[in-house]
């Protein structure tokens, strides 16, 4: 492409609001700009890098035999309805009428469109397991967007649905999306960590978080080094120490005031020494019951963890800080949202915390979502507190690391919610109605993007890893009014297009100046200079990430770059 006739306007100076590295880059470098808050448009460039993306993401989703299709963006409220979320997502849901006044909602995720179609589709197991995915916009309201493309209110997603006809099939299908998101992540040059995540209010088995290491990441994680060991802080294991005495779950009737009540107040009831650093929060949601444990500062939608954090007494949310406190920490690519009417109980406290906050049954380590005394022996709820940093890991290698993490994707086995809900079943080998059982599984893609500006940028600019970059090669024609230089610079740009080489070729008549720190800030991997030496046939050629420079004849450039 030649560069004098392409929409790349670029900036010398950081945008006000751009707080981070990739926002401010992405801006300054002319791949995306702001329209309204959360919502971007991508210009030329910053459309190819997304096309880049979003290839590896189709190309990984293809070889595990899922199919791309495309549901809409309007999706009518009839079928949120049925599955309870028109209410339970909250206003992080965009809602609208049309002119009959019938109401919709802009797709903030897709479960109840996709099995609201399979439903009527498929009839028999020979159908399954059956796997689709999309890729496009998705909206959300969310209550802080920031930091660019990180958390949009519109922004791609990649999002895949699978059903099959049992449990060990759809851990099949898991497994093959877990590889799959492995190799997209690995792909877009990340360094990152697949965590075992929070499979939230209304169940579902298994969930994992992919996280890329970033300093700017809203979430903690927790890792080893030695071993393959990570889970999102909200999950991460807490450490109980058993005691021979047992604390007899009962009703808690000191806790019944909804909003009220203290979470001192089940503490001692559960004589549960609340450890400096944990906090929880109990609530009901339809028959489940949510504990929200938090550390250290937080701030999720506009709820102050830090004042609950530094309070002696814990007060249990308030109603409007419930829902929005739902609506975010419990994620919603799963059957999770914010239910319009939250109560806080406290009934089976001990039964919610233990299966909330203790899980897997490993020698002192016990993740969250197991059930007591199924899946570990209960002696005592006293006493339990989150793994610190320096602990071993719970897997027996290495010692615990903290770090800060950008979710990119999630896989999420959702079970029967649902298909249950809905009603979508199948007959099996034996003629019998089964309920579907499902998966769900995001990549935020433009996420991904700057997830990867923030992996890969330095004091000058961006520096693209190849398989993202908008181009391979920057050429560059230091001086295009001096006919050398411009001849050899045309004829470089034919042979390297004729070679089936992406180029961006700067033929703008601009100073040398201009054209570099342009060049530096696009951070295309390879750059061509066409200058002084043009007479003799020579060029220069630079290197983004590392500055390796040299010069070489034409003739050797096209060996070079392949
Ligand atoms: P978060 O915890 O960051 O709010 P989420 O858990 O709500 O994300 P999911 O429902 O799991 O998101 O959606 C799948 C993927 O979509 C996420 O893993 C993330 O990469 C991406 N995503 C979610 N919300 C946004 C957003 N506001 N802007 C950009 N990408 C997003
Ligand atoms: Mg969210
Ligand atoms: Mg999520
Ligand atoms: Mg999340």
């Amino acid at each position: 492409m030649r560069q004098s006739h392409m929409l790349i306007p670029t900036l010398k100076e950081n945008p006000a609001d751009a707080e981070i590295k990739s926002h401010q880059l992405l801006v300054r470098a002319g791949y995306i700009r702001q329209i309204a808050s959360g919502i971007y448009s991508f210009l030329p460039i910053g459309r190819r890098v997304l096309s880049k993306v979003e290839n590896i993401v189709r190309e990984e989703m293809e070889k595990i035999g899922a199919h791309e299709m495309s549901m809409p963006a309007l999706e009518p409220s009839e079928l949120w309805k049925e599955t309870g979320r028109w209410t339970t997502f909250g206003s992080e849901l965009m809602r609208l009428n049309d002119r009959h006044n019938r109401e919709f909602a802009l797709g903030a995720t897709h479960e109840e469109v996709i099995t609201s179609l399979v439903r009527h589709e498929v009839k028999s197991y020979k159908q399954l397991p059956l796997t689709v995915f999309q890729i496009q916009n998705k909206f959300r309201d969310e209550a802080r967007p920031r930091f660019g493309l990180l958390r949009g209110r519109e922004f791609l997603m990649k999002d895949a649905y699978s059903f099959n006809e049992s449990y060990e099939s759809l851990d099949e299908t898991y497994n093959k999306m877990f590889e799959a998101y492995s190799n997209v992540f690995r792909r877009c040059g990340l360094n990152f960590r697949a965590v075992i995540a929070d499979s939230g209010a209304m169940g579902g088995k298994d969930t994992h978080e992919f996280m890329v290491l970033s300093e700017v990441g809203e979430d903690v994680i927790a890792y080893s080094d030695t071993s393959r060991y990570a889970a999102n802080i909200e999950m991460a294991p807490v450490v109980a120490t058993y005691e021979k005495s047992s604390a007899t779950p009962q009703t808690l009737e000191k806790v019944e005031t909804p909003g009220q009540k203290t979470m001192k107040d089940v503490a001692e009831f559960l004589g549960h020494d609340l450890q400096e650093g944990i906090k929880s929060i109990l609530f009901q949601v339809d028959e489940q019951f949510v504990l929200a444990l938090t550390r250290g500062d937080h701030e999720v939608n506009d709820v102050k963890l830090k004042n609950l954090y530094d309070a002696d007494m814990v007060e249990l949310a308030s109603e409007e800080d419930t829902k929005r406190l739902l609506g975010s920490g419990f994620g919603s690519l799963g059957p999770i949202g914010v239910p319009e009417e939250v109560e806080v109980v406290a009934d089976h406290a001990v039964e919610a915390l233990v299966n909330v906050s203790c899980g897997a049954n490993e020698e002192g380590y016990h993740f969250k979502n197991a059930t007591p005394e199924r899946d570990f022996e209960v002696k005592s709820y006293a006493d339990l507190r989150f793994i610190e940093e320096g602990d071993p890991s719970p897997d027996g290698e290495g010692i615990i690391k903290f770090a800060r993490g950008i979710e990119v994707g999630h896989v999420f086995k959702l079970g029967e919610f649902y298909s249950e809900r809905m009603n979508a079943t199948f007959l099996n080998d034996q003629g019998k109605a089964k309920t579907m059982i499902m998966g769900s599984y995001g990549i935020g893609v433009s996420r991904t993007l700057a997830a990867i500006v923030e992996q890969y940028h330095d004091e000058r600019g961006i520096t693209w890893p190849k398989n993202i970059a908008p181009y391979q090669v920057h050429l560059l024609s230091l001086n295009p009014k001096k006919e050398e230089q411009k001849e050899l610079a045309d004829q470089l740009y034919d042979t390297l297009l004729d070679a089936g080489i992406e180029v961006l070729y700067d033929d703008r008549k601009e100073r040398a100046g201009v054209k570099f720190a342009d060049s530096d800030l696009f951070g295309v991997p390879v750059r061509i200079t066409v200058g002084k030496r043009a007479g003799e046939g020579v060029v220069e050629v630079k290197e983004r990430a590392t500055g390796d420079q040299n010069e070489l004849e034409t003739s050797e450039v096209l060996e070079y770059i392949k």
